[in-house]
């Protein structure tokens, strides 16, 4: 019987991704018929406790401290390591993020278990927990089970709805933890502007930009001021994450004018990202790898290409408008600035 463990720090309200990732694993405790505990790390744990009260948890195991409030390597792993071994867990599973994705490989070798990150499914084949996750550039799916246990995993989002329940109370088993002292100390957070964050993973649109966006339009002329005007508007009005195609983000490596917000991160495609979000809506954008690749864990596709015979778009995408993107978006922030 698997010994099932579900993890997250506790830095504020949950992410969506975690209570995504709670989810499942209930799902997963249902299917195997085992139950599940709840672990949590940070300055501050019960109420994060008393949140999750109502999931189902047999336990909650918490390490409670001011030096596990920073996201940090030594610190989160020894917490990590520490609620591992006083669960007995043999599935471990986490929300995938920058603070998970760093130490699940570590704390699984010092448990002499193994490490699966990008998980995309959960399931169980011939009474034993599988699990899902794309190979290839994610164009092949993959189902995987191991005999190592225990088998620490990090979940990736959009593939279980978030779960929802009331808060309550809940009786936290306090998990000695003494780390090293750290070398390192968080003295303060920089971050870009809400506004210059163009890639947001919870938003439920992908706005893809392309390279026609640069190009030399009917009337004969360049519009890029034009164009990144249209489009900053369109991600303050919408709040969708912005995406590219690889042509758009190379041109600015090549010195040529382009929109100077795009980076190498907000590319889609085969050698870019293939982000989850609800909806997609291409613009000014011909290539095989957004449309197909890019798009490939988007529900709902549009585009709105000048060409009328560009296969991809036609192809992959539901609704395909064939039309000048610079009105139509014009006209869409519009009608979103009027709401
Ligand atoms: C190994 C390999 C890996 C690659 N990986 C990626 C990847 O990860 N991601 C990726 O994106 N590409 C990738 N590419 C490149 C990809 O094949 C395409 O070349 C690229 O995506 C094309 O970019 P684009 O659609 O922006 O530009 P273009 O092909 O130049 O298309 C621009 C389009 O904009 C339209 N247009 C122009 N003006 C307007 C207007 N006013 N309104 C509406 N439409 C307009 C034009 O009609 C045209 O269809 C890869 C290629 C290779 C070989």
């Amino acid at each position: 019987m698997e010994t099932i463990l579900f993890l997250t720090p506790s830095d504020g309200a949950l992410s969506k991704n975690a209570l995504e990732t709670l989810a499942a694993t209930k799902q997963l405790a249902d299917s195997l018929g085992a139950t599940f505990s709840v672990g949590l790390w940070g300055d501050e744990t019960q109420a994060s406790a008393d949140g999750l009260a109502a999931c189902g948890a047999a336990k909650f195991f918490a390490v409670t401290g001011p030096e596990f409030a920073q996201s940090r390597y030594s610190t989160d792993s020894a917490a990590v390591e520490a609620l591992c071994r006083a669960s007995g867990a043999t599935l471990v599973l986490g929300p995938s993020g920058s603070r998970w994705n760093r130490i699940l490989a570590g704390v699984a070798h010092r448990l002499g278990g193994r490490a699966d990150s990008h998980v995309t499914g959960l399931s169980v084949a011939d009474g034993a927990p599988a699990i899902a996750r794309w190979f290839y550039r994610q164009r092949m799916e993959g189902v995987l089970t191991r005999t190592q246990r225990p088998w620490v995993l990090a979940l990736e989002s959009g593939i279980a709805p978030a779960w929802q329940g009331a808060p309550g109370s809940a009786t936290i088993e306090a998990v000695a933890c003494t780390p090293a002292a750290p070398r390192s100390k968080v003295t303060g957070i920089e971050s870009p502007a809400e506004d210059l964050q163009t890639i947001r993973p919870d938003a439920d649109l992908l706005f893809v930009s392309g390279a026609g966006w640069t190009k030399k339009q009917p009337d004969g002329q360049i519009k890029t001021e034009e164009a990144q005007k249209i489009i900053l508007d369109f991600l303050r009005l919408s709040r969708a994450s912005l995406g590219s195609t690889k042509s758009l983000v190379d041109l600015h490596g090549e010195g040529q004018a382009t929109l100077t917000f795009l980076s190498h991160m907000n590319q889609v495609g085969q050698t870019g990202s293939t982000p989850r979000h609800a909806k997609g809506l291409s613009t000014c954008c011909h290539g095989e790898e957004p449309h197909t690749v890019g798009w490939r864990f988007i529900g709902e596709r549009r585009a709105i290409s000048l060409d009328p015979n560009c296969g991809w778009a036609r192809g992959k995408a539901d609704v395909l408008y064939v039309a000048d993107a610079f009105a139509v978006m014009d006209k869409v922030n519009a009608l979103l600035a009027a709401k």
